[in-house]
């Protein structure tokens, strides 16, 4: 398993991310970003932004592609790490990462630290088989214009984050939810090994009991965890029980509700009896165990991951799950080192197919104290202006308008115009009323017409193009929509 390479991170300068931003900005509309559109959302020079993106391009955080009708940008896996995890440090949540513990079909998990603690970091990866081979998947795009590995990823995690908090919130065995951005979820680490890495038990019963427990408690919150399985259970040294991977749970008001409940409980079954020998009478049933206690699964949706959300990221993940993977992966945009992560992905080293037909990995036990985890700093170098990824996030539309449709004007940039009108008023209305001109007025009238009229007509002139300025006028309101409509990146959710 491989490392997230995360030294370049200290590096960014404020236009870097600015630009990074911008990409990512305009992926909500375009599989290929245009340069112009670039730099009109993150307000740089045209040329500038090139030379930014080129950087950019070369540290692999974006990928410079060509299509029949576009040439442009799109951003890679690292450079959306790069944005998730800029945005947690900035917040003071995380400050270094440290080698990748779990792998699954759909994440990544590293270790990682702030100030105080160890934590890990959850990166979710839908869609992972690559943007390219998204790209072949038109009819699921024909309803968006682009949509993508980003807004996948993006919804898996926030789901994640609001069912891990109301979970632990109830006082569900689940990981401490920190925090999360974007792709990335930062939770507790646990010091504990996934079930599918224990053979023996001394008490099997205690903890099949223990885990059909929560099966039973998540329904009478209304809600099922949907592939509880050993590699989703994880025990520590005392065989206590934390259920972690949530972004497949469902409510129990889902029409196929009662056969993920039954399938969960015949899950833990199979692997109790063939593992430790154990088998239990014990079998809770849908229809007579559950007594509702609380709607979890409202109340996650007044959280801000809504139905819509829900309905939306089931069937993508519905229509993502039934593609096979051909495998065209996506290690011409990555680094050396998330090529290895990809690697990893692609030919994990003890994955296994569990009961529900899930991919899964194991993990290596993380933080029992024999091993010293290696940390790598995110904190950037130099201080850069707060925030600025989210800052980016809240322009205000006015202002941006204003920046790249005229020349802007702040309040002292005005007050200098003003003072140069001004003085430039008085000389004129000085030298005019000194000097002595021998033209009468009515002569310097008739020459100004003259010549007003003769713009006019050059400008005339110039429009006699042919449908040129109607080209014009519509690259302009095409731009100027794509720059409305990009900008709001938290709209995907909306
Ligand atoms: P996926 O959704 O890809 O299956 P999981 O959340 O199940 O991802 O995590 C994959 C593996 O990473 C798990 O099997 C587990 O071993 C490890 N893991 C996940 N979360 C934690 C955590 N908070 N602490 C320690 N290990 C974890
Ligand atoms: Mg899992």
């Amino acid at each position: 398993m491989g490392r997230l390479d995360v030294s370049l991170l200290r590096y960014l300068t404020h236009e870097d991310l600015r630009a990074l931003t911008a990409v990512e900005m305009g992926m909500k509309n375009h599989e290929i970003v245009p340069v112009s559109l670039v730099a009109s959302i993150a307000n740089l020079k045209h040329g500038g932004c090139h030379k930014v993106l080129r950087e950019l391009g070369k540290h692999r955080l974006v990928c410079f592609e060509r299509s029949r009708s576009t040439v442009g940008y799109r951003l890679t896996n690292k450079g959306y790490d790069y944005l998730a995890l800029r945005v947690l440090s900035t917040r003071d949540v995380l400050t270094s990462i440290g080698n990748q513990i779990g792998v699954g079909k759909e994440s990544d998990i590293y270790i990682a630290a702030s100030d105080e603690e160890q934590l890990a970091l959850k990166i979710h990866r839908l869609g992972r088989t690559s943007f390219r081979q998204l790209k072949n998947k038109r009819d699921y795009h024909k309803h968006r214009k682009s949509v993508s590995w980003l807004y996948l990823s993006r919804l898996s995690a926030m789901k994640e984050f609001a069912y891990m908090k109301a979970l632990y919130d109830r006082g569900f065995p689940v990981p401490k939810p920190y925090d999360f951005n974007r792709h990335a979820v930062v939770m507790e680490l646990l010091n504990a090994y996934p079930l599918q890495q224990i053979h023996e038990l001394d008490d099997p019963e205690r903890v099949y009991y223990g885990l059909m427990d929560v099966i039973v408690k998540l329904a009478n919150h209304g809600l099922i965890h949907g592939d509880f399985n050993e590699f989703n259970i994880m025990l520590d040294a005392q065989d206590r029980v934390t259920i972690i991977d949530f972004p497949q749970m469902v409510s129990t008001s889902h029409k196929n509700a009662k056969y993920y409940f039954d399938r969960d409980v015949e899950c833990v079954r199979n692997f109790f009896c063939k593992r430790f020998g154990y088998e239990s009478t014990y079998i809770p049933s849908f229809d007579d165990d559950i007594s509702r206690e609380s709607a979890l699964d409202c109340e996650v949706s007044a959280s801000g991951f809504s139905k819509e959300h829900e309905t939306e990221f089931e069937k993508m993940e519905e229509y993502f799950r039934h593609q096979p993977d051909d495998n065209d992966s996506d290690s011409d945009d990555e680094t050396d080192s998330s090529s290895d992560v990809d690697g990893a992905h692609e030919e994990p080293t003890d994955n296994r197919v569990t009961e529900t037909g899930t991919l899964q990995s194991t993990t290596h036990p993380v933080n029992d104290g024999t091993a010293e985890p290696e940390f790598e700093s995110i904190k950037p170098v130099a201080t850069m202006a707060d925030e600025l990824a989210d800052t980016i996030d809240q322009l205000d539309d006015l202002d941006l308008d204003n920046k790249s449709y005229r020349p802007f004007r702040s309040e002292d940039s005005q007050q200098h115009t003003n003072h140069h009108v001004v003085k430039a008023t008085k000389k004129y209305a000085r030298s005019s009323a000194t000097s002595t001109t021998s033209v009468p007025p009515e002569q310097i009238k008739a020459r100004v017409r003259q010549a007003m009229t003769k713009e006019k007509k050059a400008a005339l002139h110039r429009r006699l193009v042919k449908g040129e300025s109607a080209i014009v006028t519509k690259q302009r309101r095409e731009l100027k929509d794509d720059i409305k409509s990009s900008r709001d990146v938290d709209a995907w959710f909306g």
